[in-house]
């Protein structure tokens, strides 16, 4: 057999995220002449972890460049379960929010089941992550609510690259409920045809091969090899994994990737769950970074202006 080196399309997160990005504006703007505020979203952060900071500081730095408000409270790592319940009903009864949201992982000081106890807590009507089971049983039963960010934003990247998605087989390599089961009902509300796969799923480069659209949802650099992809299909890549072994890096990108060099300026790289060959066989596929990443972000922002538009106008 003969191999194909055409590379696949290259599907950019950014472009995307820019255009909803541009599209959210105008409703800001009306927001605020008709409210007389912003749209407000109050963020939690509990503890010291490096990742949460990061993300956390750019998602109160996006809120600001587009005009929404963002709050953000916070408590030490030491804090209980309570004090984070605390700020979150705080959050529920200020007018001046829209959306809530507790930056996920809590400290493992709070104990199991801490997590779902702050996401249950949440007003739905704020929920902008998704998270909140009343939120999570409507979009089971395919009723309007507020779907989590990263699936969400999968389908406006698909939209919105002109991929196909009615009637076509997905793969959905993960079934956490942040992102691989509200990505396989998103999907199956768009008529895909869909098959979740998970850790004890048998033969899984078998089962993703016969998939017109492969969903990654892991958190394993580089697991998704081209024997997981028939040609020409669309590669979705949600994994992102911070890596700074350099030798593994080279191992799984070759010893002139310029990823090596970002080791040595940053540290580290952030690395999805697709191998680069799959670039080889795939039709279309998301970069990391810069593919999906970008899209959770702008669609949390989505979510927080829809919010604030049906507070007002239920
Ligand atoms: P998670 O809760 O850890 O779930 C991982 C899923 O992958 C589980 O369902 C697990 O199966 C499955 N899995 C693990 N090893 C597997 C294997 N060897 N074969 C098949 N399936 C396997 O993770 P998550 O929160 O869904 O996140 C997944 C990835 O997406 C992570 O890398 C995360 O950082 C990334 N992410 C990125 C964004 C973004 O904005 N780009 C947003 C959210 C998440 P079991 O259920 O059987 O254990």
């Amino acid at each position: 057999m003969t191999t194909e080196l055409t590379e696949a399309r290259k599907l950019d997160g950014k472009v995307v995220a820019e255009a909803i990005r541009a599209s959210l504006v105008p409703r800001i703007e009306r927001f605020l002449s008709s409210v007389g505020r912003p749209p407000g979203l109050g963020i939690v952060l509990a503890g010291d972890d490096g990742g949460s900071e990061i993300y956390v500081r750019n998602k109160v730095q996006s809120c600001e460049a587009l005009g929404v408000f963002a709050e953000l409270k916070r408590v030490g790592k030491e804090s209980s379960v309570d004090e984070v319940l605390a700020l979150v009903e705080d959050f529920n009864r200020d007018d001046a929010i829209d959306g809530v949201l507790v930056q996920s992982p809590l400290p493992v000081g709070m104990g199991q089941g801490a997590e779902q106890r702050v996401f249950d807590a949440i007003d739905p009507k704020k929920d902008v992550d998704g998270f909140h089971p009343v939120n999570a049983g409507r979009l089971a039963q395919k009723r309007s609510g507020m779907a989590p960010g990263t699936p969400s934003g999968v389908i406006e990247l698909l939209d919105r690259s002109g991929i196909a998605i009615e009637g076509r087989r997905a793969v959905v390599i993960g079934r956490s409920d942040i992102v691989g089961k509200p990505m396989a009902m998103l999907l199956l509300h768009r008529n895909a045809t869909v098959t979740i796969c998970h850790s004890r799923t048998t033969d899984l480069a078998a089962v993703a091969s016969e998939a017109d659209i492969v969903i990654a949802a892991i958190g394993r650099p580089g697991f998704v090899t081209r024997d997981f992809v028939k040609p020409g299909a669309t590669v979705i890549d949600v994994g992102t994994t911070r890596m700074t072994n350099r030798a593994e890096v080279a191992s799984l990108f070759g010893q002139d990737s310029p990823r090596l060099e970002v080791i040595e300026r940053r540290g580290a790289t952030t690395v999805g769950d697709v191998h680069p060959d799959v670039a080889q066989v795939a039709g279309a596929l998301t970069p990391v970074p810069g593919g999906v990443g970008p899209l959770t972000i702008v669609m949390l922002l989505s979510n927080t202006v829809h919010a604030a538009e049906r507070r007002r106008d239920p």
